[in-house]
């Protein structure tokens, strides 16, 4: 573990109740359809910061619930930092890892609700993810670790996506950069075990459609990366 805590990293999950907000607003704005851009309410006009960006999801002036369902975001943030502090990460590693959970929060409510993953969002969680990491320091081994994971697990998905455009879209290519570095940085092999979890979520959600005899729906395979990568980046800092 690198990095001196000077403060109980529990404070970090005192900062919640200040990042949940933004996350929602960051969500609410890549999946409200275009041109409403001004972030109001669809159905009363009222804007939608603050007040629909709690916990509860709702526009604050007719109560229609917007954005993702009330409390996930919450929950599905408390869950990452809480774990993350609870497995050790601390300064600046828990920092990175912090940060970029978030992002990826952020990243699989927009796919799930909108099968988009936007490239300001992947950027923002590759570029906070490098300079806290790089404030962490780490061997040569741990970066050359890091890189080489991800231009692995980016190329093969480069590779899926010029083959079935359709089924792997750009997004997903790109964020298994953020990915690739997160995990890769931790262990070479984690990058890979979370694609694997998130290609096998997707195929067995096809697998209940099929059964259930339903029509086959896209499946947010951002979402299943971004759950099983922080996932498995909260609870891999036990084996350290
Ligand atoms: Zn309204």
């Amino acid at each position: 573990m690198t990095g001196t805590p000077t403060r109980s990293p529990l404070r970090e999950l005192g900062h919640l109740p200040g990042v949940t907000p933004l996350l929602r607003w960051l969500i609410i704005g890549y999946t409200t359809p275009p041109p409403r851009t001004d972030r109001r309410c669809a159905h009363c006009a009222a804007g939608l910061w603050p007040g629909a960006c709690r916990p509860s999801a709702r526009c604050p002036g007719c109560r229609t619930p917007v954005g993702p369902p009330a409390y996930t975001v919450e929950i599905a943030a408390a869950a990452a930092v809480g774990i993350l502090i609870l497995s050790g990460a601390r300064g600046w590693e828990l920092a990175a890892y912090t940060t970029w959970s978030m992002f990826l929060i952020a990243l699989g409510f927009t796919d799930a609700a909108v099968h988009r993953l936007p490239h300001q969002l992947t950027a923002a969680a590759t570029l906070s993810l490098l300079a806290f990491l790089a404030l962490a320091g780490g061997a040569a081994s741990t970066w050359l670790a890091a890189v080489a994971s991800t231009v692995g697990l980016a190329t093969f998905h480069a590779l899926l996506h010029s083959a079935a455009p359709s089924g792997l879209g750009l997004g997903d290519v790109t964020i298994t950069i953020p990915v690739g570095l997160a995990l890769g940085w931790l262990n070479w092999r984690y990058p890979f075990a979370a694609a694997l979890l998130a290609h096998t979520a997707t195929l067995l959600a096809f697998a209940i459609q099929r059964t259930n005899h339903r029509q086959l729906q896209d499946q947010p395979f951002g979402t299943y990366l971004a759950a099983t990568s922080v996932i498995i980046a909260a609870t891999a800092h036990t084996t350290l």
